[in-house]
């Protein structure tokens, strides 16, 4: 299988934030097909139309990957699965979510998997992280830079810690 460069994001809103998000980290780059190459800033935002919840950390990791993109998924709901995620309802606090963004410049719309994540453009949490480390990165025709500069910053805080690769 050839490397591919992808784009995973990473959201949790449930008990040790940080530290499900590091943990999720190390059990990705644990993997021999897959490298983490890149890690954005956390983010902290608000979870807007999510009641009482706590508020989400969200960051961003581009990795390059021997994995097909059903692999990927496949092992992204595994790591999430280990880390205890329990919760399958839409907008429904969760301990770790890992979304694939892009996986190199394929257009999948399988049942399980849609990539370009369909719902990247509307999401601050997700454009701002990304444009951090791949502004550059070109999906659907437009720039993250491009697409960032459309999109408020007012609800997201750089977090005051980082995730790293250990
Ligand atoms: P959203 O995708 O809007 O952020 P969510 O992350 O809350 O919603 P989940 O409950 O985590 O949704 O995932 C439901 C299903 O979405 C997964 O089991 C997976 O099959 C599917 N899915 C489709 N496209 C993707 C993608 N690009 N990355 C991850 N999961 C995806
Ligand atoms: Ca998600
Ligand atoms: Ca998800």
């Amino acid at each position: 299988m050839p490397l591919v460069r992808a784009y995973i994001a990473l959201g949790s809103n449930l008990g040790d934030r940080l530290g499900q998000m590091q943990s999720a980290l190390k059990a990705l780059a644990a993997d021999d097909r897959l490298k983490v190459l890149q890690i954005s800033p956390v983010y902290e935002n608000c979870a807007v139309g999510m009641g009482e919840a706590n508020d989400f950390l969200n960051a961003m990791v581009g990795v390059e990957t021997s994995m097909a993109p059903l692999a990927l998924l496949d092992y992204c709901l595994e790591v999430e699965s280990q880390l205890g995620r329990v919760s399958k309802g839409e907008w429904a606090p969760r301990s770790i979510d890992l979304d694939i963004i892009a996986y190199g410049d394929e257009i999948i719309e399988h049942e399980r998997l849609k990539v370009p994540h369909p719902r990247i453009a509307e999401r601050d949490f997700v454009v701002h992280p990304l444009c951090a480390i791949a502004p550059n990165l070109e999906i659907l025709g437009q720039s993250i830079a491009h697409l960032a500069a459309s999109l408020p910053m007012d609800r997201l805080k750089l977090y005051e810690l980082k995730l790293e690769i250990v």
